[in-house]
């Protein structure tokens, strides 16, 4: 279809929820998008979805041959492919079981829903209470739009849910005043994504996380952007020496399929129980079968790599004019920059790279394995917009 006509039928025939760049992306080709005619470099990979690239070739052949032997079954039955990844990402996690569901709002509605119950079944009425951090962003569903600290998600959609309370991010005498009878859990981003890439200080999630664990309140970590090997370690957490009583992550998970996790640790391994959740298309086998083949490549060796491509990418963008510092871990970094994002972002398009924005900065997310060759166009497209 023509690029024009198809932006025409879109705007017509969907749901104008989006500010869409104006690209009408086709196809790609190791690391390489093609739209409209040109090549794009790919700094986004789809909000941190194509982890080892679009359509990249071990996961177009996992994806395929699972299609061809069993495309669904439902929940009610066994199927291999969700097995096999339940017990890889137990295994290296850690976590004891998991729940499978398509998205990063359900992996956290599961997850608050858990939270409640591990309460209740324990506790009783009235111990209900989710301590999240301003700023944050768990969602688009009415939970977790609840669980989202920023005032902007609390209009229109009115009556929300109850039972939310919000820290400011490293402020642990705000997060300890907050706590009550009535708190259960505190749900925390390791790195703020959508609000801005700001990673949260090594001193205040430890120290939570050890609250937490004195006042048996559930430690809930999102790491639906930050998982799956974007921060250059298999979960972000990894980093700082804490352990999550729940995980949920989705994005990067399926390489491309939408898939979400929730993963429970020992206290939480048995809440959830027959009939208390649930979900269609949740552990569908070709989500998993995908997810199985981004999982697996992620070993010791490969993160090492996708560290120093960080590195690599922190320091390049350091040395360019008008950018002022550098936030993130791993392939997840924000830049400041001394010009309005959304502008610099557009400018880089026309000029053939992909690059994303939160809040005021420029949000780099590209595939896990980019080439350096890839990383230096970028780099330098970037450096001659920013002049
Ligand atoms: C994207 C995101 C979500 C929501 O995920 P969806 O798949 O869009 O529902 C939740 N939490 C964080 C931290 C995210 O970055």
């Amino acid at each position: 279809m023509d690029a024009k006509i198809l932006k025409e039928k879109d705007r017509k025939y969907i749901a104008n929820t989006y500010a869409r760049f104006d690209l009408a992306i086709e196809s790609c080709n190791g690391g390489v998008l093609y739209a409209e005619g040109k090549e794009y470099i790919d700094f986004g990979s789809g909000i941190a979805v194509s982890s080892f690239g679009t359509s990249d070739n071990e996961w177009v052949n996992a994806v395929s041959e699972q299609a061809q032997k069993l495309s669904h079954a439902s929940n009610l039955y066994f199927t291999e492919p969700a097995v096999k990844l339940a017990e890889l990402l137990c295994t290296k996690t850690n976590l004891k079981k998991i729940f499978f569901s398509n998205s990063g709002a359900e992996a956290n509605e599961c997850a608050i829903k858990t939270a409640r119950k591990y309460s209740f079944d324990k506790y009783g009425y009235g111990r209900n209470e989710i301590i999240t951090l301003q700023n944050s962003f768990h969602g688009r569903t009415m939970a977790t739009l609840s669980a989202t600290g920023q005032d902007s998600f609390h209009n229109i959609f009115n009556p929300f849910l109850e039972g939310f309370r919000y820290a400011t991010a490293n402020d642990l005498d705000m997060l300890k005043n907050l706590i009550s009878e009535k708190t259960c859990a505190v749900m925390i981003e390791i790195i703020q994504g959508e609000g801005g890439i700001n990673v949260l200080d090594k001193s205040f999630v430890k120290n939570a996380a050890k609250i937490c664990a004195e006042k048996d309140l559930l430690l809930i970590i999102d790491e639906v952007q930050t998982g799956n090997g974007r921060t250059g370690t298999l979960y972000a957490y990894m980093q700082y020496g804490v352990n999550p009583d729940i995980l949920t992550t989705a994005k990067g998970l399926g390489g491309g399929l939408p898939i979400g996790a929730t993963l429970f640790g020992e206290k939480t391994a048995e809440t959830l129980s027959r009939g208390t959740h649930g979900s269609t298309f949740g552990a569908n086998p070709i989500c998993c079968a995908a997810a199985y083949s981004i999982i697996s490549r992620l070993n010791n060796k490969f993160l090492g790599e996708v560290k120093a491509r960080g590195n690599y990418l922190k320091e390049a963008l350091l040395k360019i004019d008008g950018v002022e510092s550098v936030s993130g871990l791993g392939l997840m970094l924000g830049v400041s920059i001394d010009k309005n994002a959304k502008e610099i972002a557009n400018e880089c398009l026309l000029r053939g790279l992909l690059v994303l924005t939160a809040k005021d900065k420029l949000r780099l997310l590209p595939a896990l394995n980019i080439s350096y060759e890839d990383l230096d166009k970028g780099i330098k497209i970037l450096s001659e917009v920013l002049k």
